[in-house]
């Protein structure tokens, strides 16, 4: 197959516009034409997290983020509570750990999605944040946010959500679902390199920044409030990823949000489809959760098998990580992929199966 077809979870493939849009010259971060560039992408986010308000620019991967959230809004022994579905909300909960808060988690097995109602059995008064993970990219299953926000509503605990593998391919309404704070970052639904992640933070959340008592510079909330006054940031960012998602986000208007998520949820139906035709199994216990930005496949002992024999026909996806890597591998939906692209995957994934069983 001369044709590569690339299906990864994150990063993901980089358009050819997008990466043309990256060959210029080098310009400060400290120019009216840096202010320009910040300005415009982070008024298309706003429209991408459905939100009034302001999206900030930090430089770091997703999990820079989550570490900024815990910094920001929070201080050592308030209590929080963590639904634990796979691997990322697991590091969330551990982060949450580290930093010496008082953290509840409510673990379901790796498959699930977080039950609402036993996570609303641990929510008192007390409790400060509810950590969620939209999309938990290692199970390839997703939580119902919207839900979430409306049971969350009347609480006094922030509305964390974690969408790095959902905005952009998952609609997402911020305000509308009550999410004190939001972010992604640039190399998974936004199509670009990595370098960058985006946030959103509510008023209710603002509040509990005056509140934290945790030290804090690079990721410093009221510090990105000031810069981004300007249009800028604390730092020098990693102005060519800016360039790229800037670029990424004129594609995506271009097709539209509601076809692009359309897009996202047909290009996996059709490979849940393909998978159970092919004899094989979604690791989602309940397809109705199953991620519409990765699909999960469960493969026991054969995933390393499998992602290099699609490999070498072209096809590349990614195997499965911490406890799932011999076990399940996970195919991308996420950004550029096309209809044909998950047709050349099921192809080459039937020939894969058909030699190795
Ligand atoms: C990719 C990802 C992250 C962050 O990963 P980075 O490598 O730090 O960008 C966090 N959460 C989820 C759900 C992810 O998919």
């Amino acid at each position: 197959m001369e044709k590569k077809v690339y299906m990864m979870v994150g990063p993901t493939t980089i358009p050819q516009r997008v990466l043309n849009a990256m060959n210029v010259e080098s310009f400060s971060h400290r120019t009216d034409k840096y202010s320009a560039l910040q300005e415009k992408v982070t008024t298309n986010l706003k429209k991408i997290f459905n939100t009034e308000n302001e999206v900030f620019v930090l430089t770091s991967s997703g999990t820079g983020a989550m570490e900024a959230t815990i910094q920001n809004c929070f201080s050592a022994g308030d209590e929080v509570v963590v639904p634990t579905i796979g691997k990322f909300s697991d590091q969330y909960a551990h982060m949450c750990e580290l930093y010496g808060l008082n953290v509840i988690r409510v673990p379901f097995e790796n498959g699930e999605t977080a039950d609402i109602n036993k996570v609303m059995e641990k929510v008192t008064p007390k409790t400060r944040g509810v950590f969620v993970v939209h999309n938990e990219s290692a199970t390839g299953v997703f939580n119902d946010i919207e839900a979430f926000g409306k049971a969350l509503k009347d609480t006094n605990a922030l509305f964390v959500v974690d969408s790095v593998s959902g905005l952009g391919g998952l609609e997402v309404k911020m305000d509308e679902w009550n999410i004190d704070i939001i972010f992604t970052s640039s190399q998974k639904a936004l199509m670009a390199p990595p370098g960058l992640a985006f946030l959103a933070i509510s008023d209710k959340a603002w509040a509990y920044v005056e509140e934290s008592k945790f030290p804090k510079y690079y990721f410093d909330f009221k510090l990105a409030r000031e810069h981004n006054k300007k249009n800028q940031t604390l730092v020098t960012p990693t102005i060519y990823t800016l360039l790229a998602v800037n670029e990424s986000l004129n594609i995506m208007f271009e097709e539209g949000l509601d076809n692009i998520y359309k897009r996202h949820e047909e290009n996996t139906q059709m490979i849940i489809e393909g998978v159970k035709r092919l004899g094989l199994a979604l690791f989602a216990k309940d397809e109705k959760f199953a991620s519409k930005t990765l699909t999960a496949i469960y493969v026991p002992g054969k995933s390393k098998e499998i992602v290099k024999a699609l490999g070498e026909r072209g096809v590349i996806v990614n195997g499965g990580i911490g406890a799932l890597a011999e076990d399940v591998f996970r195919v991308g939906t996420m950004g550029y992929v096309s209809k044909n692209d998950v047709l050349l995957f099921l192809n080459a994934l039937e020939d894969v199966v058909s030699k190795i069983n």
